[in-house]
């Protein structure tokens, strides 16, 4: 079935083959355990500025950044752009309120995989949406020695947030590698559609409450059902891509 998903995909961009040297890894949904408090802090945010956004819906654009989103709620609802203050504003009310739920667990497998892939000898990459610190600080201490800063691309690195492939694009040329040498792990649709127009290898791992035809939907090149699974998977995955 693997080998299926790669031809497809070599198939696609007319890539000869992939040569695999760097994992383009996601944060929040794929590295924390996070999702569901940034969905409730997005609707807790929405109900006080007077937007219409539940936290069920707010799944749906995960991996945009948070001004991305306070714009298209202020265009669906107040019927006009949000000014740069109104947007900073907001993200900082929705950071704040963040930032009162409990810390968001590592996720189940990620640890493990992230050994596995660096032990491996290949680059990793962090390509999040979030430009949320609290989060952003703690991986060094949850994934101690796998990141590093000139590795990774945030909301502030970026003029368009995902589903744009900028942050992927910004990814490969940080680690000075092609599209066909690389591979994505992202969650969320809007990130599965950004790996996919990076021409990018694309595993999405459905950690969150959505159904797995709209990764499927999204483009995602494999489908898996957790971290843990993907862990599990990943000497097999690796031999088949390196
Ligand atoms: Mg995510």
């Amino acid at each position: 079935m693997l080998t299926d998903n790669i031809q497809r995909y070599l198939h696609k961009y007319s890539f000869q083959t992939i040569r695999l040297k760097a994992v383009l890894f996601d944060m929040d949904g794929v590295l924390y355990n996070s999702m569901i408090y940034h969905s409730k802090s997005w609707e807790e945010t929405s109900r006080r500025y007077g937007f219409d956004l539940t936290a069920e819906e707010s799944y749906l654009y995960e991996g945009q950044t948070g001004r991305q989103t306070i714009n298209m709620l202020a265009e669906r609802c107040w019927h006009r752009p949000a000014t740069s203050e109104e947007q900073e504003k907001i993200y900082a009310t929705k950071c704040d309120i963040f930032n009162h739920y409990p810390e968001a667990e590592p996720m189940a497998g990620a640890a493990q995989l992230l050994r596995q892939v660096k032990s491996d000898g290949f680059q990793i990459v962090l390509v999040t949406g979030s430009g949320q610190k609290t989060l952003l600080n703690r991986l060094d201490r949850n994934y101690f020695g796998i990141f590093h800063n000139d590795l990774e691309i945030t909301s502030y690195d970026v003029h368009n947030g995902k589903p744009s492939p900028e942050p992927y694009l910004r990814g490969l040329q940080k680690a000075a590698v092609k599209p066909w040498e690389a591979l994505v792990v992202e969650n969320a649709p809007l990130g599965v559609q950004a790996g996919v127009a990076a021409q990018i290898f694309t595993i999405a791992v459905n950690t969150g409450p959505l159904s797995d035809k709209v990764l499927h939907d999204a483009g995602a090149d494999l489908l898996l059902p957790s971290m843990t699974v993907l862990s599990e998977q990943w000497p097999v995955i690796r031999d088949s891509l390196a």
